[in-house]
């Protein structure tokens, strides 16, 4: 085995001792607690927003209960990448495939709720998505004066960000069939998390950086790793194009355009799909009439 690989193989040893998937007893206690905590969070977001109680600091008070108990104390829960990359192993070693059977549970009720309701999972549950949003909120604003004075954020069209997300996927998983599927998980920065807890251990330095490449571009650009590079991301877009229950403008819209001047994702046109949509708020604080609701109705 060869030094990226061993890199590989001892990055999902550890992601898996520390974020163990649901194959055994404890790992299946795990999964149930971690799939609660999820429902309990999707519920919660959905009261809030339903209720339009999803204030700017309620949701930044989210943000960083998700980023500090999820991210950095349990290190990366829910990693949505987790399963994503299990099913990769199970079917390259063609072992042991009775257990993908959880895995795919999980999976496909994290996607289920984007099939739903859309990205809540991202805009809320998720420690890097959380991360990368509390970072965008530097110079990603809810005004419109302030963001045209701010020269720093940039704007990136769905078109080119599918473009570098479908061939980032391509080369990585190009790489992956000529050379080993153990380098899929040094793509994986929820590992990163990892790093900050004891031991030591130099394997998780590449996602550690990985995330602080991360950190840093989210300030520059809306959520980049979710809109560029991740397989999650890229698979609730695709359920989320066809979700009912999203935000959706009422009568009281006077087609005034400020919401999709605010957009970082430009999804704030009225026959958007919203599969980018974070629930980031943004049209819905701009928005002087106050038409922009969650449509529980559709
Ligand atoms: S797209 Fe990926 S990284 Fe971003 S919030 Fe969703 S699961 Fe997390
Ligand atoms: S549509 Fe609104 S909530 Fe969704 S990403 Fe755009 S500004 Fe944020």
């Amino acid at each position: 085995m060869g030094i990226v690989e061993q890199i590989g193989f001892s990055l999902i040893s550890k992601t898996l001792q520390e974020n163990p998937l649901p194959f055994d007893t404890y790992g299946a206690i795990s999964g149930v607690f971690v799939l609660f905590l999820w429902l309990i969070t999707f519920l919660f977001c959905i009261m809030l927003i339903d209720a339009k109680l999803m204030t700017r600091k309620a949701a930044t008070v989210i943000y960083l209960i998700t980023l500090i108990i999820g991210g950095l104390i349990m290190a990366a829960i829910p990693n949505p990448l987790l399963p994503i990359q299990e099913i990769f192993l199970a079917l390259a070693s063609r072992n042991d495939l009775w257990y993908l059977l959880p895995v795919l549970v999980v999976l496909s009720i994290l996607f289920g709720t984007s099939l739903l309701v859309g990205r809540i999972f991202c805009g809320f549950a998720c420690p890097l998505g959380t991360f990368q949003e509390l970072l965008s909120l530097i110079n990603f604003k809810s005004n419109i004066k302030q963001q045209k004075k701010n020269k720093f954020h940039f704007e990136v069209s769905r078109q080119v960000t599918n473009k570098i997300r479908w061939l980032f996927f391509g080369v990585v998983f190009l790489f992956a069939l000529l050379w080993s599927i153990l380098i899929l998980p040094l793509f994986n920065p929820f590992s990163g998390f990892l790093f900050l807890h004891p031991p030591f251990d130099f394997t998780l330095l590449i996602s550690f950086f990985g995330l602080i490449v991360i950190g840093i571009a989210s300030i520059f650009f809306y959520r980049p790793y979710c809109r560029f590079l991740c397989p999650f991301g890229a698979g609730s877009d695709l359920l989320s194009r066809f979700a009912k229950n999203t935000y959706q403008r009422t009568e009281d819209c006077t087609e005034c355009g400020l919401c999709e001047k605010i957009c970082p994702t430009q999804e704030a046109a009225s026959n958007s799909k919203k599969g980018e949509c974070y629930y980031c708020n943004r049209c819905v604080e701009i928005c002087p009439e106050d038409a922009i609701k969650l449509n529980l109705d559709g």
